[in-house]
């Protein structure tokens, strides 16, 4: 039976396995072949004088990614990666890869992130690629962990929808037969009806749609959101939960991703410690102004003074008690000081990772709201009606799946994190 090639030891004697051609060198009476799979590389050497005639013949089809199969006797040598090789007494070519590649899987011919994307099934099986993609699997793995077993039920809400979470310009229009309708932005309004429908906690996991128009290394148009909404909660019992669910996730990698890790080159991956610092937005601002930024009370933060800040404090932090205006009109204002809101951002010192709030579940204060943005109430019926026959106090957050992974994997660009991902001028493949 095929084994992964991590588990090919010189103890198992014989072994078969099979992956990708990564490399094939000719020493003219021996050629040595590194084989890929999922798991690693194993050297397979052929000394052409002691092979079969069916293993000469499989090795003249080989080229460079070709998928191979093969079986053999183990041996251990300190000269190829992970101190063994493979002499094989089976080979056989499962398919048979074209040449030239368009992009070079052994990294030694360097590719633009461009090309890198329009290859990408190649690009994907550099190991260093698939590592980022091993962990994020294990950190969608940690937080829907921390989050069953802290209570929360998880759910899909629909991604095709009627009307603007938030109203605004960010939204895909959608021909739904003779009804005008969106890809949803956020799961915000559903995952609020669920808290009137009883569900106290809820958790989602799914895709958001925002037409960008901007290119930025921190934005995609097809995003991953990690939502949460918790009843009979405050802004302060949402960041708890955020805070600890991050630093699960750091923890999870930290002791399941250590060849994910190696092979990112990553030696000191650090687990933030909870909780993170809190500061107020007028205290950002300040250190911002200070810093060469200058921002007024009103003012959203710009990228700059989003590093400037996260410089100084040099750890995952939140900003609370943003102004009002600056959030949307499902968002609780303080009712003593209603410029005010009970809304926070986390930050990870390079940007923005995650916003939330406690929501206004008073329906005259969010009719109002929804009034005092331009928005028209009527579109909102569907939402407003749940807050009319018993709606609890609540609180959630929508955190970006790809930025957490972009920050905690120090990727420069946010599309490094994605499988195919979408942005303003691609949508293939
Ligand atoms: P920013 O101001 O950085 O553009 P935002 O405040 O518009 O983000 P929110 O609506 O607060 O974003 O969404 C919550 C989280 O979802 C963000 O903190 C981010 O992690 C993620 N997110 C939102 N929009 C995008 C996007 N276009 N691409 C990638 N992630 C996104
Ligand atoms: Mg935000």
């Amino acid at each position: 039976m095929r084994i992964p090639i991590k588990e090919v030891t010189p103890e198992i004697g014989q072994a078969h396995v099979a992956g990708w051609v990564h490399e094939e060198r000719d020493l003219g009476g021996l050629t040595f072949l590194l084989v890929r799979d999922r798991t690693g590389i194993l050297q397979v050497t052929i000394p052409k004088k002691k092979v079969s005639e069916e293993v000469l013949a499989a090795l003249k089809e080989i080229s460079r990614e070709s998928v191979i199969e093969c079986t053999g006797v183990v041996k251990a040598t300190e000269k190829a990666p992970g101190g063994r090789e493979l002499v094989p007494e089976t080979l056989t070519v499962l398919s048979r890869a074209a040449t030239p590649l368009p992009l070079d899987v052994s990294e030694k011919v360097p590719a633009d992130l461009d090309t890198r994307l329009d290859n990408r099934y190649l690009d994907l099986r550099k190991p260093r690629v698939n590592a980022i993609f091993q962990i994020r699997s294990a950190v969608l793995r940690a937080i829907s962990e921390y989050l069953w077993d802290h209570g929360f039920t998880q759910t899909q809400t629909p991604k095709i929808v009627a009307a603007a979470t938030e109203g605004g310009t960010e939204l895909f229009p959608l021909a739904y037969f003779d009804k005008e309708a969106f890809l949803n932005q956020s799961p915000q309004l559903y995952k609020q009806m669920l808290m009137s429908a009883g569900f106290d906690r809820v958790f989602e996991i799914g895709a958001i749609f925002r037409a960008e128009e901007h290119n930025t290394v921190r934005h995609l148009n097809e995003a991953t959101s990690i939502d949460i909404e918790m009843s009979f909660a405050d802004q302060e019992d949402a960041m708890s939960v955020l805070e600890n669910v991050v630093a699960y996730a750091y923890q999870y990698v930290k002791d399941h991703c250590a060849d994910a890790l190696a092979t990112l080159g990553i030696e000191d991956f650090q687990v933030p410690s909870v909780p993170f610092p809190r500061i107020t937005y007028e205290e950002a601002i300040a250190i911002s102004t200070e810093g060469g930024e200058p921002l007024v009370f009103g003012d959203d933060l710009s990228s700059a003074s989003e590093r400037i800040i996260g410089e100084k404090m040099g750890t995952m932090y939140f900003i609370t008690e943003w102004p009002s205006s600056t959030r949307p009109f499902y968002t609780m204002p303080f009712l003593d000081r209603p410029e005010v809101c009970r809304a926070f951002d986390m930050m990870h010192p390079r940007m923005e990772l995650s916003s939330g709030a406690q929501r206004c579940h008073i329906y005259d204060l969010l009719v109002q709201q929804i009034k005092e943005k331009g928005l028209n109430v009527d579109a909102f019926d569907f939402y407003l009606n749940p807050f009319k026959y018993g709606m609890p106090p609540h609180a959630g957050w929508g955190l970006g799946t790809e930025r957490l992974i972009m920050t905690m994997l120090g990727l420069q660009n946010i599309r490094e994190g994605v499988l195919f991902p979408r942005d303003r001028h691609r949508v293939s493949p």
